[in-house]
Formats: structure tokens, C-alpha cells, sequence
């Protein structure tokens, strides 16, 4: 296709489809400029052996209604469709930060077409209506989708968002699907090579949009140790008793998902500090923080002052909600998790006003808003605040925190201090006295590293390769935009400049 503008993006996860979506909403003020975009995706193998019993009758419905499960669009790994529906997705992101829908080609919100496809997603999700089972949460319904629908839910919505997207693409962007692996990329002054197993292509620009994978399993431990994601990697032949190393969110409903879809009798959820997440409660009343402000941290830079900052805030905050503060200390270190999680439910479900629930963006942004007018050591001392007071801020879904501690009180679910030993060949689980343990199965749920090399180009004007990775809607909502304008303002100036030199040739001759 001489004489066009040649993009690839590789990813068609959140990351891939929000590049995808900027793209063609900026390239449609470029009508002159003709433009391929290769969209790059592997199909996604599913181990159907491993699957539960609703996870395979939703495969199978999602193949009757003509939907390919190997091969969805927008929602990648974390909302694939085919997950348990105790994943779940914390849709107060997509009102905030994502909807992906309202100024381009369709009208379209999250919640309105979880409204509209209720039929479909009562068939897909049966075990998400309130039951009796175990697994069910009596409040846990298609009804509550302002807190919590299945996260493979918002997979679906997307993928209808892409198929949406796909025909109402104007007439001088062309979308051709690829799907397979990007394997290497070189980067020259002009162009970009790409190469997939079987093809070689030539672009103009590169979008990296590969996302995240968990940490290297050891050879040594195949079939005793597993990452968290895909699930669909273990199963039924799981034993009686298992460790999840990792209690954010993803280690909790891993936990629930043994627990419940995979009858495992007994799991020892493993954290640092033997804390875990508490829920997101969106409060009612407005709160504006006094104290824990970028303003007052641009007075005096330090990572003390960040610290002194945010305990009188914390302070400040039980006050006006009429709460008696623990104090500092008691907050950092939680003796009973589980009777502080009962108390903390307890207390939101009376009111939504909670400090938690009123700090917890205050806090969770807070870094990010004054690390420019930090030195490195400060820096890394507000990081490690942050990273501390992370487990009472950092959030998960109420349903699966009402679960959770069902099964602390059912004596199924144990939560302790302790650290994974990567390096030891037999999986080992080291406690803050030093002894260990050597669980029979291990469930890494340990955090993210970046799935591809190299991943990381500069988002420079000059280059033609970027990479859109973060591990929040809107942040990564915000890089593809960003990227996005780049590319369409440069080729947009390139463009200018071709047909200013071509006028001055042709008035030359
Ligand atoms: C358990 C969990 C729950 C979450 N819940 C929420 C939530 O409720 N709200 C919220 O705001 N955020 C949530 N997040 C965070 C956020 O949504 C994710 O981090 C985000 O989806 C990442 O999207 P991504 O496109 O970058 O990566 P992915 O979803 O991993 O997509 C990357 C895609 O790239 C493909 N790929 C990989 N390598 C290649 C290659 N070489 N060539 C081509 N394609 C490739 C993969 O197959 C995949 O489809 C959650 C994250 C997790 C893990």
C-alpha cells in the first residue's frame, strides 16, 4: 500500500484498543492522509481442562452466540470473559476514567449496555445472581453494577466497543488484524520493521501495547507453582492446601476462586506484612483535605514532611466523620486482620463516609502529583510512605472483601506474614522470623513485570516507537491519548511539509 501511513499497534488489551480508539478519533480530522493500522494480537490459548463448570458452559454460550473467545478485542488479559465472575471489576474506573465511548463512535456507556444486555449476561454470569451457594453474595447482582459487575463483563462491553468502532471507520483508515505475536522490531530514521512468525512488515510508527506478565516460573517447579493470571493454567487437580503468595487484589480473588470454583480445602494467603486490601467505598459527602496537599508538600519537599502531613490529615479526616482515631501506629500495624476487616465493613456499611474512602485518591495520586519538585532520596522516601500506608488505600472490590472474610471466619482462608524465595529451587516461603515453609502449591500473585523487550522507548518526538503500559484505566487511557496526538500531529506536519515542497518544486520547474 504505497502512500499511506503505515501504524502498528501490538496489544489488543485496555492499552491497544484506548490507542486504537485516539487514533482514529485524531485521524479523522487528517482526511487527506491514507492510513493502514495493523492491530497485532495472538489468539488467546484457553485450557479448557481447567476450567469450572460455569466457566465452561460461559465458553460454550459465548461460541453459540458466534463469539470467538480466542479472539476478542479491547479487554486483553484482565477482562476476559471466560474468567470466574467473582473477578470483578471495580466499574466506578469506567465511569471516572474510561469511558472509552462518549465522544467517538458510539453513545454507548459501560452501564447502559450492562443494561441492555442484561438477558445475555444473566446466561453468561449465572453464578453471579444471588444464591445460596458459597460463592454468592446476596448483594453480589447484575442490579449493583455502579460497584461491581464480572470483570470478563467489561471484556465483552469492549470488544462490542471495537466491533462498534470497526464500522464506523472512516473511509481513509484501513484496520487490518494480525493475529499473531510481535517477535522483534528495528527502529531505523524513517521506518520500523516489525516481524510476527510468519510476516515482515514495514511501518511508520510502532505502538507497544503488550502489558504486563508475572514474574519467571522455575522449570524446577512445574506443577507445584503457578502465576496468578491466566487462571485457566491450573485447576480441579490443585491439592487440599495451597499458598497464595500476594494479598492485593488479585491474590484475594485468586484465594476465592480455589476456594470456591476449584475445591481447595485450606488456602495461607502470604503477604509482607499480613495486611491485605480493604474495599473501595465511594463516600457521599464531599471531603477536601487540609493538611496532605501538594501545596503544602511544595513548601517543604521532604518525605518527613509528607509523613507529618498525612497523619494529621488522617487525623483531621476521622474527626470530621466522627470516628475515633486509632492513631498512626495502630493503622500501620494491624494485629487481627481479620477483626479489623469485620470492623471496617461494619463501619462503611453504616456510612460511605469513611477516611478511607475520602483519602484514598488524595493518597493513591499523591506521588505522582509532587515527585517533579522532589530530589531522588526524597523521592524514593515518599514512595516508601505511599507503599506502607498502601493496604488501607490500595482497594478491591466490597463483594470480595465480604467473601474473604467469610472464609477467615470459616477457618478456610489464613492470612500471614512471609516472603516467596524466587531463587530456591523448592518453593519456599520464608516468615519475618526465619523460618520457612515449603508449600505443596503456590499461587504467585506478586505484582506485574513488563511482558516484552524492549519495551520502553522514549515517548520523544523524534521517535517512532512508543510503548502505552500502566496498570490503571485512566492512566493508560492518558498515555494512549498522549501518544496518539503525537503521532497524528507529527504525521500531520510531515504531511504539510511534503506538499509545501512539492508546490515549491513544481513552481521551480
Ligand atoms: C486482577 C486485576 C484486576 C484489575 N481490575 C481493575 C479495575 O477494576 N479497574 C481498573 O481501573 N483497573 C484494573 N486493573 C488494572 C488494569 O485494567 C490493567 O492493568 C490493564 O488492563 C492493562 O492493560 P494492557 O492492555 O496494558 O495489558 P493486557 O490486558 O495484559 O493486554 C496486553 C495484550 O497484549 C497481548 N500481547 C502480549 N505480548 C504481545 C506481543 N508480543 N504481540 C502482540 N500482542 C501481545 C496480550 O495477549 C494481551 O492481549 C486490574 C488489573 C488486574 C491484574
Amino acid at each position: 500500500m504505497t502512500g499511506h501511513v503505515r501504524i502498528a499497534i501490538a496489544g489488543a488489551g485496555i492499552s491497544g484498543f484506548a490507542t486504537l480508539g485516539h487514533l482514529v478519533e485524531n485521524l479523522r480530522a487528517v482526511a487527506s492522509a491514507k492510513v493502514v493500522i495493523y492491530w497485532l494480537q495472538p489468539p488467546r490459548e484457553i485450557q479448557t481442562h481447567n476450567l469450572s463448570a460455569a466457566q465452561c458452559d460461559r465458553l460454550a454460550h459465548l461460541k453459540s452466540i458466534g463469539l470467538d473467545p480466542a479472539q476478542l478485542f479491547g479487554g486483553g488479559q484482565v477482562y476476559h470473559p471466560v474468567q470466574p465472575s467473582l473477578f470483578t471489576f471495580n466499574g466506578s474506573s469506567a465511569a471516572r476514567g474510561f469511558n472509552f465511548v462518549s465522544q467517538r463512535y458510539d453513545s454507548t456507556d459501560y452501564f447502559e449496555w450492562v443494561q441492555a444486555n442484561r438477558p445475555l449476561l444473566a446466561t453468561l454470569y449465572p453464578d453471579f445472581a444471588p444464591e445460596t451457594g458459597q460463592q454468592r453474595h446476596p448483594v453480589h447482582t447484575l442490579d449493583d453494577i455502579q460497584g461491581t459487575t464480572p470483570r470478563g463483563a467489561y471484556g465483552l462491553y469492549l470488544h462490542d466497543q471495537f466491533l462498534a468502532l470497526k464500522a464506523h471507520l472512516p473511509k481513509h483508515i484501513t484496520l487490518k488484524i494480525i493475529p499473531e505475536a510481535l517477535q522483534a522490531s528495528v527502529h531505523t530514521e524513517k521506518t520500523v520493521a516489525i516481524e510476527t512468525s510468519t510476516r515482515k512488515l514495514s511501518v511508520d510508527y510502532l505502538v507497544q501495547a503488550t502489558g504486563h506478565r508475572f514474574a519467571e516460573l522455575r522449570p524446577e517447579w512445574a506443577g507445584r507453582v503457578f502465576t496468578a493470571y491466566p487462571c485457566d493454567r491450573y485447576g480441579q487437580n490443585l491439592p487440599q492446601q495451597i499458598a497464595v503468595v500476594g494479598a492485593g487484589p488479585a491474590g484475594i480473588e485468586v484465594a476465592l476462586h480455589a476456594l470456591h470454583n476449584l475445591q481447595v480445602e485450606h488456602v495461607t494467603l502470604v503477604s509482607r506484612h499480613a495486611q491485605s486490601r480493604l474495599p473501595q467505598i465511594e463516600p457521599t459527602d464531599p471531603y477536601k483535605c487540609q493538611w496532605f496537599t501538594p501545596e503544602k508538600m511544595r513548601l517543604q519537599p521532604t518525605a518527613e514532611n509528607a509523613k507529618s502531613l498525612l497523619r494529621k490529615e488522617l487525623a483531621a479526616c476521622y474527626q470530621a466523620c466522627n470516628l475515633p482515631y486509632p492513631g498512626w501506629e495502630k493503622l500501620l500495624k494491624i494485629e487481627a486482620y481479620p477483626d479489623f476487616l469485620r470492623q471496617y465493613l461494619q463501619t462503611t456499611e453504616q456510612s460511605p463516609n469513611h477516611p478511607f474512602a475520602h483519602l484514598v485518591r488524595p493518597v493513591m495520586s499523591f506521588y505522582d502529583r509532587v515527585k517533579d519538585w522532589l530530589p531522588a532520596d526524597e523521592q524514593t522516601g515518599v514512595l516508601q510512605l505511599i507503599h506502607q500506608v498502601k493496604p488501607l488505600f490500595a482497594t478491591q472490590s466490597r463483594p470480595c472483601a465480604e467473601l474473604m472474610l467469610a472464609a477467615f471466619q470459616s477457618k478456610r482462608l489464613k492470612l500471614i506474614a512471609g516472603d516467596f524465595l524466587p531463587a530456591q529451587t523448592t518453593p519456599t516461603i520464608v516468615r519475618p522470623d526465619g523460618t520457612q515453609i515449603h508449600p505443596d502449591c503456590v499461587i504467585l500473585a506478586t505484582g506485574f513485570v513488563q511482558s516484552t523487550s524492549p519495551p520502553c522507548y522514549s515517548q520523544l518526538r523524534n521517535t517512532r516507537c512508543y510503548s502505552v503500559i500502566g496498570t490503571s484505566l485512566s492512566s493508560v487511557n492518558r498515555q494512549a491519548a498522549s501518544i496518539a496526538n503525537t503521532i497524528v500531529e507529527t504525521l500531520a506536519f510531515d504531511q504539510a511539509s511534503r506538499s509545501t515542497k512539492e508546490r515549491v518544486s513544481a513552481h521551480c520547474r
